[in-house]
């Protein structure tokens, strides 16, 4: 682990001392009431009232910050780093020296995932669900507000939880996914056939370079889940995936899709913090459309309406009906890329005229990645293709300026009579300023003679100069504002490569972020123990705007961050204290006090010690805990002297090694 210096740079948050975090992580959960009200009504915690919620998720919204890994036992040497009086102050120690135990953490946040699995619903459907007589399911329309408190929920809710207000929310959005290995060990063999194409298109290019690279092995087959896809681990929601090809990394894993909403600059280019705006996980290789479609739900129920959705060229592909299209009705537009394929032109699409027009006639356009062009549009311009992957800056250029130059033969939005219908006009018209000129149209052939002059012959009829109605059901998966590879669109798209950064740094910078950061079993889980690593990145980003706009930050962190700052008695913790009373609470006492549990020397700052030798003892928290193994007899509190091992260090032998993630 990479440990900074502390006095380097007291703002980097990577610098934070436990308490620190813990002030930041109580700001955090204060302000996620919405979490804290939903499990708190359902949560059955009796024999541990000493552990309230909000302590809980304070020791959990913590290990991003601290840059611990993702474990219920890291919730407790998180909380047990605090100074003596914040550990009192939030329950964690209590007035006779009884510690919460691993053993209530552990059952305390098995039941927060068994709440998130048998989801609240929070907000009903707003239409008929099923036909009564049928039984048939109705999908749900791009304008129901249905809502449940499911794991997606619970994290994106933190990820909200976690951006300060008089920080401004971005305006557009980039979408991306990435893979989030399961830290589970591969037990079966590889199928290719199990990783299925999230894109939902018939591809067998995709099977048959899987087929081809599959590597070969020994493994039983595994059983399959019920989705009917292979489970290669002890993960029961891990499901094999792909992933594009870096040197070093294995091409497929065994884990969940990530998928991501991440602010970006605006389209003058404004900045905006890149804060995260909501995350959704699915066992790998999942049909990505339902996956953003969720994101964008989240979203729209945070309040956020995204003005440009930039999407990767993975979502592009995906089905217009299952996605496109109710997309395209929730954000108000979209940019994204195109596969050369989806570029390839068609010409001689024909299309009925607008109704008002005279007489409905048809006539000829070309469609081009998802923009309409005049069939006047000169043969050398049609077939166009994006720069090579290792083109050099002059080549990219001179490919853009063909781009640009094919882009003024292109229809362009004229007006809106109904919300259904567009009205087009040709680039020769008068309501497209005449971008070009064409022989049939006498007035554009009067303007500058440096327009382009379209390949029309004269007295042969073309589409350059009419005003057209394009009912186009196949443009919804390649629509966008700006005609695709032209100088705007790139600038517009290349805004997405924040999302790049916001990967790397949730990977390598953040929290130190990889595949045994998040440490347990199941999608559940892995969205519950992911939300600490959005939280840290958000109050990051949070950090690095006010220190670049010069504003003060809410929580004070120089003060606390300073590495001779002691809890004021007076103060006694009470950014942290507040309440302690979530639960229903009957006073009966713990039957579990610790050893070493009453030592009155707090744990001093940053623990990072305990980080290796907890990795060898972690268990898998999906093992059935063995009888009696975590209770510690009974002792009486005696206080232990600071020159003593630190307060955590289990006694008992470490579990045997069998569940130990492999090392590929
Ligand atoms: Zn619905
Ligand atoms: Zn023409």
């Amino acid at each position: 682990m990479n440990i900074p210096d502390r006095e380097v740079d007291r703002h980097n948050w990577e610098t934070m001392t436990p308490l620190a975090a813990a002030i930041v992580a109580a700001w955090v959960v204060d302000r996620a009431e919405e979490v804290r009200r939903v499990l708190g009504e359902r949560l059955n915690w009796q024999p541990h009232r000493q552990l309230s919620l909000r302590t809980l998720l304070i020791g959990l919204q913590m290990l991003g910050m601290v840059g611990r890994r993702s474990h219920h036992r890291q919730v407790r040497l998180a909380l047990r780093s605090l100074p003596f009086a914040a550990q009192r102050a939030l329950g964690v120690v209590d007035e006779r020296g009884t510690v919460v135990s691993y053993r209530q953490i552990e059952k305390a946040m098995t039941q927060i995932a068994r709440i998130l699995e048998s989801p609240t619903v929070l907000v009903d459907h707003d239409h008929d669900k099923a036909d009564p007589e049928t039984g048939e399911v109705f999908p749900c329309p791009v304008t129901c507000p249905f809502m449940e408190a499911d794991h997606d929920w619970f994290a994106t809710k933190f990820a909200y939880a976690a951006m300060p207000e008089d920080i401004p929310r971005a305006l557009d959005m980039s979408m991306d996914w990435t893979d989030m290995q399961t830290w589970a060990k591969q037990i079966f063999r590889f199928e290719p056939d199990a990783v299925t194409d999230p894109k939902d298109v018939d591809d067998d290019a995709h099977s048959a370079a899987l087929t081809a690279v599959a590597p070969k092995s020994k493994r039983p087959k595994g059983p399959l889940g019920p989705d009917g896809r292979p489970v290669p681990s002890k993960d029961q929601d891990g499901r094999w995936g792909h992933r594009s090809a870096r040197p070093g990394v294995d091409p497929f894993f065994i884990g969940a899709d990530n998928h991501t909403l991440l602010g970006v600059p605006g389209r003058d280019g404004t900045q905006f913090a890149a804060f995260l705006y909501g995350a959704v996980l699915v066992p790998a290789s999942s049909y990505a459309g339902d996956a953003a479609m969720k994101l964008l739900r989240l979203a729209r129920y945070h309040g956020v309406e995204i003005r440009d959705l930039i999407a990767d060229r993975g979502y592009t592909r995906l089905n217009p009906d299952r996605f496109w299209r109710p997309a395209h009705l929730l954000v108000e537009e979209v940019v994204m890329d195109l596969t050369q394929n989806q570029a390839k032109p068609k010409v001689d699409y024909t299309i009925v005229m607008d109704e008002g027009q005279p007489e409905e006639r048809v006539v000829r356009i070309a469609r081009i990645a998802g923009s309409f062009f005049t069939d006047g549009l000169p043969e050398e311009l049609t077939g166009l293709e994006r720069p090579a992957r290792n083109a050099d800056r002059e080549e990219r250029e001179r490919i853009q300026k063909l781009f640009d130059l094919r882009a003024r033969f292109a229809f362009v939005r004229h007006d809106r009579p109904s919300p259904d219908t567009q009205r087009w006009a040709g680039p020769a018209s008068r309501y497209a300023g005449f971008k070009v000129r064409c022989p049939n149209n006498d007035q554009s052939m009067r303007a500058a003679h440096k327009r382009p002059l379209t390949s029309c012959v004269k007295g042969v009829q073309c589409s350059c100069s009419e005003v057209v109605v394009i009912d186009d059901p196949d443009t919804d998966r390649e629509r966008q504002r700006h005609i695709w590879g032209t100088t705007k669109w790139t600038k517009s798209y290349n805004r997405r490569t924040v999302v790049e950064r916001g990967y790397s740094d949730d990977k390598y910078q953040v929290t130190n972020f990889n595949r045994a950061s998040v440490y347990c079993f199941g999608t559940v889980k892995h969205s519950i123990y992911y939300s600490p690593i959005i939280v840290a990145r958000n109050i990051q980003v949070a950090l690095r705007w006010y220190r670049d706009h010069d504003m003060v930050e809410p929580w004070g962190l120089d003060e606390i961050c300073r590495p001779d700052y002691k809890l004021p008695p007076e103060l006694g913790g009470v950014h942290v204290v507040e309440d302690n009373l979530d639960l229903p609470s009957e006073a009966e006492p713990a039957d579990v006090v610790e050893e070493g549990a009453a030592s009155a020397e707090p744990a001093e700052e940053g623990d990072e010690g305990d980080e290796d030798e907890d990795e060898d003892e972690d268990d898998n928290t999906d093992r059935p805990a063995r009888p009696g193994g975590n209770r510690k007899q009974r002792r009486a509190a005696k206080p232990r002297s600071r020159s003593s091992r630190p307060p955590d260090k289990p006694t008992k032998p470490p579990p045997r090694r069998a569940t130990k993630p492999d090392e590929q």
